[in-house]
């Protein structure tokens, strides 16, 4: 049951029961229903803009940064030469953003269910849907699951920015997703795709993770801090067609001044490293 009260927001879901987070609002920017979900846009007195789907959270101005950034730069700087990318996803545009930074990325093909996300990002949340003005991206509105089944061997990285496995994103989740997401590689390919947290889900971080294993050569689950996701955390499960990468270790490390030129305000090859390391009883459970 997701609320505004007394100008209070509070999100609420079944995947992470009897407990919710709640921030205060001081407008609502936006309110409606898309074809596949609802779409509210706040603005708070803490958190910035924030975007909800469906009652979830997706990003707020606040800490955006870290999850755009990891999910970008954990699989571009562990491939050789990513080229070609494909975004699953992210309809606000962060992930956009950062992709189109990486030196080496030549051309973003993305693609994205519900074009009214879209629009609203770039009306209200220009910080993010500044992605979308890169010259290398190539939007396309539609289901990623669809999408992938006419595509083969042609992305070096895939991302996958999805909503919870709720309504229009479920299918992301699933064995055969990542099992299209392997025919659309070229050799050396990686995936990574948002995949929940170890507190609130680590049943689905399990079943993500068996699901890439059971596709890809290597595959390891590393995760970033997020304040306003459920538990303060997510992770993503990296999937490579090769044996034998080292994710922990990038293949590509930036310098300091790379770091300031590419506005980096989570990512760097220490932050990098650590994600990959997993509490004991994350490590043992996740074989
Ligand atoms: N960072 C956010 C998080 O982890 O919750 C996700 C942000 S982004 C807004 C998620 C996007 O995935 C939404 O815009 C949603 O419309 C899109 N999406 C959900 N299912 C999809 C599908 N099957 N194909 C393409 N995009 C999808």
């Amino acid at each position: 049951m997701n609320k505004l009260q007394n100008n209070w927001f509070s999100e609420s879901c079944d995947m992470w029961p009897g407990a919710t987070f709640s921030f205060e609002v001081t407008e609502v920017l936006h309110e409606e229903k898309s074809q596949f979900q609802n779409i509210q846009v706040f603005d708070t007195k803490s958190l910035g803009k924030v975007l909800v789907l469906d009652g979830i959270i997706q990003c707020t101005q606040k800490d955006e940064f870290s999850y755009q950034e990891m999910i970008s730069f954990l699989p571009l700087c562990c491939h050789k030469n990513p080229e070609k990318v494909l975004i699953v996803g992210g309809g606000d545009g962060g992930v956009a953003r950062e992709v189109a930074k990486h030196p080496k990325v030549k051309e973003i093909v993305q693609v994205e269910i519900d074009e009214k996300v879209i629009e609203v990002s770039k009306k209200h949340l220009p910080f993010m849907a500044v992605g979308f003005d890169s010259h290398k991206l190539t939007l396309h509105v539609g289901d990623g699951f669809e999408f992938l089944k006419n595509h083969r061997e042609e992305f070096d990285v895939i991302i996958t920015d999805s909503s919870d496995p709720v309504g229009p994103a479920v299918s992301l989740f699933e064995e055969n997703y990542f099992s299209l997401m392997k025919k659309a590689l070229k050799p050396h390919g990686i995936v990574c795709s948002q995949a929940g947290t170890i507190w609130n889900d680590l049943e689905l971080v399990s079943s993500t993770l068996r699901y890439c294993k059971n596709q890809f050569a290597s595959v390891a689950y590393a995760y970033t801090s997020v304040p306003t996701y459920p538990s303060g955390q997510i992770g993503f499960v990296i999937g490579s067609l090769d044996k034998d990468v080292n994710f922990d270790t990038p293949d590509l490390v930036f310098s300091r001044d790379d770091e300031k030129a590419m506005n980096l305000r989570y990512y760097n090859s220490d932050v990098h490293k650590a994600a990959f390391v997993l509490p004991t009883y994350v490590k043992y459970q996740l074989v």
